[in-house]
C-alpha cells in the first residue's frame, strides 16, 4: 500500500466506539497493519474488526490504572517500525485531542520514521450526536471549548476559569468524572450560572451509553451518584438546555434525570 509501507507508522483515531464510526481510511488501516497497539478506549467492536489481525498489543491506559507508561509506548512503536513492521497507533477518538499524539510523532521522527495522522471523531462529537443535540446554539453557544479536568496526581487543576465561565461558550470537558464537582464550583465561582444546562454521557455510541441531565449547580452530586465505570464526558451549556428541558417533560422531575438507552 503506497501510504503505508512497511517501517511506517499511522496514528489512527477509533472513534467513541461506534465501529460504523470509524473512517473507511481507519478500517483500512486497521486491516492492513502488522501490529496494532491500542489503547482502553478503543470500542470492543472496533477491535474485533482489528482481531483479524494476528498482532494486536493492548498498551493501557484508563486513569489509575496505567500498564505501560507513556515512553513505553513510543519505544513499542518506534522498535515495530524499525523492525520492518506496518504499526498501527489505534487511539480513542481523535488521536490529535488529548491523546498525547505529539510524543509519539516526535518519537517516530526521532527516530527517522514515517508517521502520519488518521483522524477519528472525537466522544464530544459523539456524545453530541447521540444526545440528538448541537454543540453550538446560533446567538447562545458561539465558542466550542475543550478541555480535561484531568489534573496530575496530587496537583490541584489549573484552569482558567474565568475564561472558561463565558455565558456564551459550550464545554466539553473530557476526563472530567473526578473534577466534576471542582469544575462545578470553579465556574459558579467565576459567575457561570447554577441553571446552566448540563448532559452527562457515558460510554456514548456504545450500546451501554447512558445519558443524564443536570445543571451545573447540581453537577456535583449528579455526578456522584449517576456516572459508573466508563469513560464520560461532561457537557455545559445553553447548547444543552433543550435536551434537559424536554427530558424534564417526559420524566416530570425537576433534578437529575437519567436516561439510559
Ligand atoms: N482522543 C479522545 C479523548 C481521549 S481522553 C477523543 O478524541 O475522544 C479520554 C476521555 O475522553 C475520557 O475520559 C472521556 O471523557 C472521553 N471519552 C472517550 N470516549 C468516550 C465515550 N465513548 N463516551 C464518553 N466519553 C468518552
Amino acid at each position: 500500500m503506497s501510504d503505508f509501507p512497511k517501517g511506517s507508522v499511522w496514528l489512527v483515531g477509533a472513534g467513541p466506539g461506534d465501529p460504523e464510526l470509524l473512517t473507511r481510511k481507519a478500517e483500512r488501516l486497521i486491516l492492513t497493519a502488522d501490529i496494532i497497539f491500542y489503547d482502553a478506549l478503543v470500542g470492543p467492536e472496533v477491535l474485533a474488526l482489528a482481531l483479524q489481525n494476528l498482532r494486536l498489543v493492548p498498551v493501557g491506559k484508563r486513569s489509575g490504572r496505567h500498564s505501560k507508561d507513556q515512553r513505553t509506548i513510543d519505544q513499542m512503536i518506534v522498535d515495530a517500525a524499525l523492525a520492518g513492521q506496518r504499526v498501527v497507533r489505534l487511539k480513542g477518538g481523535d488521536p490529535a485531542i488529548f491523546g498525547r499524539a505529539t510524543e509519539e510523532l516526535e518519537a517516530c521522527r526521532t527516530a527517522g520514521i514515517t508517521v502520519q495522522i488518521c483522524p477519528g471523531i472525537t466522544a464530544a462529537s459523539g456524545a453530541a450526536a447521540s444526545l440528538g443535540a448541537s454543540l453550538t446554539l446560533r446567538g447562545m453557544a458561539r465558542k466550542l471549548t475543550l478541555i480535561t479536568a484531568h489534573a496530575k496526581r496530587g496537583e490541584a487543576l489549573d484552569l482558567d476559569w474565568d475564561a472558561l465561565a463565558d455565558a456564551h461558550a459550550t464545554l466539553a470537558v473530557y476526563m472530567g468524572k473526578a473534577a466534576a464537582g471542582t469544575v462545578s464550583r470553579q465556574l459558579i465561582a467565576a459567575g457561570r450560572r447554577p441553571d446552566t444546562p448540563v448532559a452527562l454521557v457515558e460510554n456514548a455510541t456504545l450500546p451501554n451509553e447512558r445519558q443524564f441531565f443536570t445543571t451545573l449547580g447540581l453537577l456535583p452530586i449528579a455526578s456522584k451518584t449517576a456516572l459508573g465505570d466508563g469513560p464520560a464526558l461532561l457537557l455545559i451549556g445553553e447548547a444543552m438546555r433543550q435536551r434537559l428541558a424536554s427530558n424534564r417533560d417526559a420524566l416530570g422531575a425537576d433534578s437529575t434525570q437519567l436516561v439510559s438507552k
